[in-house]
């Protein structure tokens, strides 16, 4: 049976040939992707790693080394990919949980306000699905209590906020190339930031990493001839069947691939970057079919996007009223082949592996409550057109009967 895949983006023949082939033999592609990211973010520096977790290791790392020595925590959102922790334990620093609004995804501001800086380095945004943070108000913020911002795009490249580039706020961002992003070489990541001592910091830390392993970029460069074919709806039907493979999986803490990124994916993700806003138009169409399709459904509620934001739409989350519905929809929307998934399965205050990293504790409603009620849906190109329609009529069959969800 054809299946729509979660999320993903398509590659053809000739983005692996020549994007590879580009970037075998020279750094060209590399610098001209350099160059690409750093003009788009709107910051001054642009550094590659081999994948969105290294990126912020690398960050974190060099905002220790660059900042307050008193100053050894981390902000994040209580709800956002696992990586996030890993990174700030791999890093050396401590984990502080700022709850965020169930309705936008953006941190709860009255508790971020209400924090206690002391002791805090960095707030991290997290820019869920494509959907920008309330960036602005997290930028000043900071800036007012003296901390520095990491501004995390992993799965929002090209989105804007405020008529700037989401990863381009506060003192640094990161961008990610992996599977499920906005554009993908199987693995990848991007760090960009303003000149000054924590962009020195950073050079410092990017340059102690390894070189790419050919062997390692062999192997992606297969994977991708493969991911390139099977994301068709009548591939991957048939390989997400295939136990072992892991697609759609969180786990904690995957092997951080600690190193630099090769030349050659660096080839291919050029000429994805260049393609960057016909891609992400997809996914916005995609995105706005299934916000007017589900707009009067019954049982569920869409996500508030703020007037000055333009989403990307890496993913589009709806809200189901409580887990147990949620589990139904899904599995409906699963059976009839539609790539739903229930996202990250917890806040980050349930995960236990992110229990010995908390520093202090603030109420985590919010996160709690979209960990227990959001589903995304796909909006990548091979979602066929009539997929709102699909979407809705599932959803009033499962759920039609129901009051609207809160
Ligand atoms: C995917 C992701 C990361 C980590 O990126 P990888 O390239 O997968 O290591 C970090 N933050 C967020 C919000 C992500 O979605």
């Amino acid at each position: 049976m054809s299946f729509i895949a979660p999320a993903g983006t398509p590659l053809r023949f000739a983005d692996l040939a020549a994007g590879i082939g580009a970037g075998l033999f020279t750094n060209r592609a590399s610098d001209d992707l350099l160059a690409l990211l750093t003009r788009h973010s709107g910051q001054s520096r642009c550094w590659t790693v081999a994948s969105g977790r290294a990126a912020m290791t690398v960050i974190l790392r060099a905002m220790k080394a660059a900042g307050d020595p008193h100053r050894n925590e981390v902000i994040v959102p209580g709800y956002t990919c696992y990586s996030v922790p890993a990174a700030i334990e791999r890093a050396g620093l401590k984990v502080r949980l700022c709850d965020i609004d169930p309705r936008t995804l953006s941190f709860n501001l009255q508790q971020l306000r209400g924090m206690n800086f002391d002791r805090v380095l960095a707030v991290v945004t997290a820019n869920l699905y494509g959907i920008p943070n309330q960036l602005d108000a997290i930028e000043s913020l900071a800036a007012e209590r003296g901390v520095l911002m990491l501004d995390d795009a992993a799965q929002a490249l090209g989105a804007r906020c405020a008529g700037r580039a989401v990863g381009g706020f506060g003192d640094a961002g990161l961008y990610s190339f992996d599977k499920g992003k906005n554009i993908t070489t199987m693995q990848g990541g991007a760090i960009v930031a303003r000149a000054g001592a924590l962009a020195a910091a950073i050079d410092k830390e990017q340059r102690a990493l390894p070189a790419a392993a050919p062997l390692e970029t062999l192997s992606y460069t297969i994977k991708l001839a493969l991911y390139g074919a099977l994301l068709r709806p009548a591939l991957y039907g048939v390989v997400q069947r295939i136990p072992g493979l892991g697609l759609g999986r969180t786990i904690y803490e995957t092997p951080t691939p600690m190193r630099r990124y090769s030349t050659s994916l660096a080839g291919l993700a050029l000429r994805l970057a260049r393609r960057l806003d016909a891609i992400n138009a997809v996914r916005i169409g995609n995105a706005a079919s299934l916000q007017s399709a589900l707009a009067t459904a019954n049982g569920i509620r869409l996500p508030e996007i703020s007037p000055d934001a333009q989403p990307v739409f890496a993913r589009f989350p709806i809200f189901v009223r409580d887990a147990a519905r949620r589990a139904e929809l899904v599995s409906a929307l699963n059976a009839a082949g539609i790539g739903a998934t229930t996202s990250y399965p917890e806040a980050l205050v349930n995960v236990p592996q992110v229990a010995p990293l908390l520093a202090g504790d603030a109420a985590q409603s919010g996160a709690i409550q979209v960990a227990r009620t959001v589903v995304t849906l796909p909006t990548h190109g091979y979602s066929p057109a009539d997929l709102g329609q699909r979407v809705r009529s599932i959803v009033d069959q499962v759920l039609g009967d129901r009051a609207p969800g809160k």
